[in-house]
């Protein structure tokens, strides 16, 4: 009985000191502005990279991070400008892009755009409250004439997800590619969510080809990047596919694809949440 009494006593701790430290991640993420080119900024906290224009005409933002972030992000988007939070474009379905979207809809007015997919996938979801919902929804994409910029909104085939979209700011030379772009590390390739290897490295060896040299990229993750950090990019996923192909080929095991591994040469993309044997495995299965 004694000991039943010291267990439960040690769980309920172990629980508590848990939901502590999760509410302490909250407290303490930090949100972080920079400015881009012409009316676009880049706010970095948790989860993807919020990209902002901000103007006379309004402020409109690519993907709004979680829920629990959302009034530090709108304090953020505040230090940039005043104005109204008029337009909210998420770049896919998961809940790092999308988590402050009722906080944006409910409490600054904001109307919502993703392609139908998003709207679908979160509409799914079980615990989904009906103000996360995007409001207007597309098949292939739109246009806003917003700010001074022609910003387009283009739906990308099955990559990342079946619901990407990829945002191109014409003016300020700027491209919002969501997570077809984890700068600097491997990629997350939702195959639950209708993603695909191929469809991946299709859209990202498209996206690439219609940049200039001078571009900047706000990836789903990582840093303000360049094109030149992008195709360091599509080599990583070119060649590592290629090596769990031929892998796969020989007949070698997914156990044994792992063991062998990558090489030295790509350690420096392993991450807490994309390891190297989690890459490895997307590959195997999504091949
Ligand atoms: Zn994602």
């Amino acid at each position: 009985m004694r000991s039943k009494i010291l267990l439960v006593t040690a769980i309920t701790a172990l629980f508590s000191a848990s939901s502590a430290i999760s509410q302490d991640r909250w407290a303490d993420a930090k949100i972080t502005s920079q400015p881009v080119s012409g009316s676009v900024h880049m706010l970095e906290g948790m989860g993807g990279n919020i990209g902002v224009s901000a103007g006379p005409e309004g402020i409109l933002i690519i993907d709004d991070q979680y829920a629990p972030l959302a009034e530090k992000i709108a304090m953020a988007i505040g230090d940039i400008s005043k104005q109204p939070i008029k337009y909210i474009v998420n770049t896919h379905y998961h809940g790092d892009h999308t988590g402050s979207n009722a906080y944006f809809a409910e409490a600054k007015g904001s109307t919502i755009f993703a392609h139908d997919n998003v709207r679908k996938r979160l509409a799914d979801k079980e615990d989904h409250t009906h103000a996360e919902l995007p409001v207007v929804t597309y098949q292939q994409g739109m246009t806003f004439h917003f700010n001074g910029d022609t910003i387009n909104v283009m739906y990308m085939p099955a990559g990342h997800t079946d619901s990407d979209s990829v945002v191109w700011f014409e003016e300020a030379n700027v491209l919002h590619p969501g997570d077809l772009f984890f700068e600097g590390r491997f990629p997350y390739i939702d195959l639950d969510g209708g993603g695909t290897v191929t469809g991946y490295i299709n859209n990202v060896t498209k996206l690439i080809g219609m940049l200039k040299d001078d571009t900047k990229i706000i990836p789903g993750h990582g840093k303000l990047a360049t094109k030149a950090d992008y195709q360091k990019a599509l080599d990583m996923l070119v060649d590592t596919t290629a090596m769990v192909k031929s892998m796969k080929a020989e007949g070698i095991s997914l156990d044994d694809a792992v063991e062998q591994g990558l090489g030295e040469k790509y350690t420096a993309w392993a991450w807490n949440f994309i390891t190297e044997e989690k890459w490895i495995s997307t590959l195997y299965k999504g091949l």
